[in-house]
Formats: structure tokens, sequence, C-alpha cells
């Protein structure tokens, strides 16, 4: 993508991209430590995550620089070419050519009262932008996030229950295979309820999560091939 910007949204040095070409190779990506395809394929990663609802998982990179900056952007600033640099690079980086594509993508849905305040879902956007490049439809009603407190103060069990009383899903009709898209995975443990929560409703479903970045707990050391 060439925009007529002339600095680096990173680096605000020349560049007639929104992120320079020297920003894109400082950037640590997954596929370049040798985490392709699905995540959970390694033990590294599959066992800091949640996923009892979901059966791949794909993600671009750490949360860290540069993608704790553009994911922030997208968030607070409404910023519309962060999104879209995330969602090029997810495409770029985590899905090959012969990825067997989901029929829909579904964007975790954000609390009410935040969509009211910042009238501005970035799952939403990313979603859109990624479903643009890969030609498929993006469903924003099939989950809706209407109660739950917050999560502090509860213990683990108490926030698992919190997190599945807060959520209702409706399975879109017509689709076998989706793709739940969030901006930055934790724990795992939300679009792991999302996940579950559509299994129950359609067993057969076949549900990926993707993150544009992952928390990690401990770093990651490269993989051989
Ligand atoms: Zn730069």
């Amino acid at each position: 993508m060439r925009l007529p910007n002339l600095v680096c949204m990173l680096c605000n040095q020349y560049s007639d991209t929104p992120v320079c070409s020297f920003c894109k190779f400082d950037t640590r990506f997954l596929l370049q430590l040798n985490y392709r395809g699905n995540l959970l394929r390694y033990p590294a990663i599959s066992q800091q995550f949640r996923h009892t609802g979901y059966s791949c998982l794909r993600a671009c990179g750490e949360y860290v620089w540069p993608f704790d900056t553009l994911i922030h952007n997208t968030k607070f600033k409404r910023c519309l070419i962060s999104p879209s640099i995330l969602a090029n690079w997810f495409v770029e980086m985590c899905l090959d050519d012969d990825s067997l594509l989901p029929d829909c993508l579904l964007p975790v849905p954000i609390q009410l009262r935040r969509f009211i305040r910042r009238q501005f879902n970035q799952s939403t956007e990313i979603a859109r932008q990624i479903g643009r490049a890969i030609d498929r439809p993006i469903n924003t009603d099939w989950a809706s996030r209407t109660g739950g407190k917050t999560q502090s103060g509860l213990s683990r069990a108490e926030r698992l229950l919190n997190l599945r009383q807060a959520f209702t899903v409706q399975v879109p009709e017509d689709v076998h295979h989706v793709a739940i898209i969030d901006d930055v995975m934790t724990t795992g443990t939300t679009a792991d309820v999302l996940a579950r929560q559509l299994r129950a409703q359609n067993p057969d479903i076949i549900v990926e999560v993707w993150a544009m970045a992952i928390t990690l707990r401990k770093p990651l050391t490269q993989t051989r091939l």
C-alpha cells in the first residue's frame, strides 16, 4: 500500500510509505523466528494461551514495539492507517497461499459503553481491512458484550465465570469455518470463551483466532525448521 505521506508514522523519518522500510526491517515478526502457520503447534506458545474452543492461532508478533504503538494508535487515536498496516502484515506474514481461509471474520466485541465513548472497535477495523485483503466478509453482529463486572479484584475462576456471562453469541448462518479477530491476545481467555460459545451452538464449526500481537510470558527462542 502506498500513500502520499512523507514521514514514517513510527520514526518520523522521510518515507513514502506509512511505515518506512527501516522500521519494517526492525520489526520482529514471529515468522522470522520460524513460528509459522498455526502457533498452537509450538508448545512454547500453546502453553501460554487458553485454547479449549479453537483449533488454530495465528499472530504477527509479540506485543512490543511497533505492535504496541500501532495497536494503541488504532484503539485510542482512531488512526485508520494503523489497522491497515497491521492487517497487511498479518496477511503477508501469517497466511500462506494454501491456507484454508474461513468463511467469515468475527471481530471480538468491546463493551457497549466503551463503544459509545470511543465510537470505534479496533478489532472491527482490523477485521475490515483483513477481509478486504482476502475477500472475506466480516460479521459484526455475531456477539455482544452485554455485562460482566470489571475483572479486577476477582479470582481466576471468578474471572472466567464473569467472562462467560459477559457475552451473548450467535453463530452466523451458513458458516462452517470462522476466524475470531483480536488486536492483542494476553491470556487467550476472551477468545476461548467466545470460541466455546460458538462451538456450543455448532459443534462442527472450525474456529481460528487471529491476533495481531500476543503477550508472551517467556521469550521465544528461534525454532529449527
Ligand atoms: Zn520508520
